[in-house]
């Protein structure tokens, strides 16, 4: 089993290099010209390249290479893990049309921890009802993150709204400022805060009047999601084209 890192100088890049090595052959990776590569790892010309290298790409770079990805890794017959977060409908249109010719397992946090609190999250969504329990998500990254809400956060909203059995676009509330008016019965509330070096933390609260009930993740170190990105590209090689979560991977549905 082969596997090609992109975005392999970056935070989690080089976290991913050292656990590809471990579980399986590490071929090299792509990373912009003026980004340092890991030592002793080899560096490919482009993304085309390193998927004819490579039988599954895991890609953990920024959603502005996303749909290039998709068109060079559908060309190459090659898998991809994709990890970064931030992609726009179009974007996401890319994905799916590149799901047609190969696997590709999508996960806006590879920690299994985090598949666990998405099923949980869904299934307390779908017990209590939206009006009598408001819905917020509160997460904090490092100071270098560039997207917000968190893909992480926004796929807690998901969960929610699937439990719920609304569209998540109608009812989603993020970056209140001002005098925004009373709280929407059944908003999914969204706060983020930026600072330090946080590698992750997410919590969603149910807001009763008598109660509260907090789901809350909190990831100390990449490992947890690299780890969880080697382990889906590992399961990847035995599957068919077609789009999945981590929750497949993990066997949660
Ligand atoms: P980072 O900025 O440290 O690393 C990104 C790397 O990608 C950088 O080295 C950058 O130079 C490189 N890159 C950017 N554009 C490129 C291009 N066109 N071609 C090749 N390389 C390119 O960021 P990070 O903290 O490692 O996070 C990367 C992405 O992964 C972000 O979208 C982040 O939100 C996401 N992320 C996802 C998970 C998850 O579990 N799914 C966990 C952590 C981070």
């Amino acid at each position: 089993m082969r596997i090609g890192i992109a975005g392999i100088g970056g935070r989690m890049g080089r976290v991913l290099a050292e656990e590809a090595a471990r579980a399986a052959t590490l071929v090299g990776g792509i990373d912009r010209e003026d980004v340092a590569t890991p030592e002793g790892t080899a560096r490919f010309p482009g993304i085309a390249a390193l998927g004819e290298a490579a039988d599954v790409v895991i890609d953990f770079t920024h959603a502005s290479t996303v749909t290039e990805h998709a068109r060079a890794l559908a060309a190459a017959g090659c898998g991809w893990v994709l990890g970064t977060t931030g992609l726009d409908a179009a974007q996401e249109t890319a994905v799916d049309v590149a799901a047609h010719r190969i696997g590709i397992v999508q996960a806006a946090n590879f920690s299994p921890g985090v598949a666990l609190v998405l099923a949980l999250a869904e299934r307390i969504a779908a017990t209590l009802p939206a009006e009598g329990y408001d819905a917020e998500i509160v997460e904090m990254h490092h100071r270098q993150k560039v997207d917000a809400p968190s893909g992480t956060a926004l796929a807690l909203g998901r969960a929610v709204a699937r439990g719920r059995g609304v569209a998540f676009d109608t009812v989603m509330e993020s970056g209140r400022h001002g005098h925004t008016g009373a709280r929407a019965t059944g908003a999914i509330g969204f706060a983020a805060l930026r600072g330090g070096q946080v590698v992750g933390e997410h919590t969603l609260l149910f807001a009763g009047a008598s109660e509260h009930i907090a789901l809350t993740h909190r990831a100390f170190d990449r490992r947890v999601f690299a780890e969880g990105a080697v382990r889906a590209a590992l399961w990847l090689a035995t599957q068919p084209a077609g789009r999945y979560g981590m929750e497949d991977v993990l066997g949660l549905r």
